[in-house]
């Protein structure tokens, strides 16, 4: 059996798993809560300094009652980008202290090929088209000759950054995702918003704009604004992973990422997807948010196909994109 510790930082929530071939023996996290605003790089990477040696010492505890000792533990991964530089590099740092003092090999993991691989794994799809919705990032991707290649993506902020920029206006505190996603199911009328897709790419700055604006110089209710805004941006991700799927012939679709814990998003796309005899997945929501079980695991299929990171090329990489990593661990489809 092969274990690994995996750790995540990238952004809000710091998290330390542990995790084999067949099951996650332990996660444990600890998550910045901004006191207002949005998040602070610094004031998050301060946070995840602070918190790292209970986190790591309590996965560590955790697993050591599944039976699991320090010396059972064959890498150390983490996520090396994308991700808010500071956050990045003091959870890099530990990283690394930990491969240099147990001895054993450190991994450097992408954080959104992580979201699609621990969704691959709980879900057990195979090939699917991936719509990766989270904080900072929108995409659509897939899997082709050696690298998942990016589809479609945001051309500016993501899609929850989006909606937690619209929640801040609002007065309601960080993630804004959830709250909007309550409101919204209480509002009735739909009010014109911008719908912006550009070939398969998407915009979403103007949506957080034309909502304000809705609501400030309109007077629209506010539960009507979060709903159209729903509406709005989820169709524009549903047309765009749509198209991805038609011009692929692919009939699975995952989603990862914080914003699918959205039960409206959830809906559109299951209704694509039946409509086009097309199978919907989606992991449980502890795996659709940043967590260190997918670290772990990505970690897992990384060194199972011999690839490491040597100490040398483990600087953090803030903007990392899917499309530069080599996938060493899939088979190629035959298609
Ligand atoms: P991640 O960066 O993957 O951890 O995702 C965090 C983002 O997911 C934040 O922008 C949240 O506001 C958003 N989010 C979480 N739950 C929901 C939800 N139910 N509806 C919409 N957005 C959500
Ligand atoms: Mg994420």
């Amino acid at each position: 059996m092969t274990i690994i510790l995996g750790l995540e930082g990238t952004a809000w929530n710091l998290s330390a798993a542990l995790v084999s071939e067949e099951k996650e023996i332990y996660e444990t996290e600890s998550t910045y809560k901004p006191l207002y605003g949005g998040i602070h790089p610094r004031e998050a990477a301060q946070h995840h300094a602070s918190e790292l040696k209970g986190v790591v010492s309590r996965a560590l505890g955790g697993a050591e009652k599944e039976g699991v000792s320090l010396r059972n533990i064959d890498a150390v991964a983490f996520s090396q980008g994308p991700g808010m530089g500071p956050c990045l590099r003091t959870v890099a740092t530990a990283a690394r202290a930990l491969s240099l003092s147990l001895k054993i090999p450190l991994i450097g993991v992408n954080h959104c090929i992580a979201h699609i691989e621990i969704g691959r794994w709980r879900c057990g799809t195979k090939d699917p088209v991936v719509l990766y919705i989270s904080g900072a990032n929108s995409q659509v991707l897939a899997y082709r000759t050696g690298k998942y290649r990016i589809l479609g993506e945001t051309l500016d902020i993501g899609i929850g950054n989006a909606l937690d920029k619209f929640a801040r206006y609002l007065g309601l505190s960080h993630p804004g995702g959830p709250k909007i996603e309550e409101l919204a199911s209480k509002g009735t009328e739909y009010v014109h918003m911008p719908y912006v897709v550009k070939g398969m790419d998407l915009s979403f700055s103007g949506l957080s704009t034309a909502a304000k604006d809705a609501i400030n110089l309109h007077h629209h209710k506010k539960e009507d604004i979060c709903y159209s805004f729903q509406e709005t941006a989820f169709s524009m991700l549903t047309e765009v992973t749509e198209r991805a799927m038609a011009h692929l012939c692919k009939d699975e679709m995952l989603l990862a990422g914080g914003v699918g814990a959205n039960k409206r998003l959830q809906q559109m796309l299951k209704t694509m997807c039946h409509d086009r005899e097309a199978r919907f997945y989606v992991p449980e929501n502890k795996y659709l948010k940043d967590n260190g079980a997918m670290i772990a695991y990505l970690g897992l299929l990384m060194l199972k196909s011999g690839n490491t990171t040597p100490i040398d090329k483990s600087v953090v990489k803030p903007n990392y994109r899917p499309d530069e990593v080599e996938v060493t661990w899939r088979e190629e489809e035959q298609n």
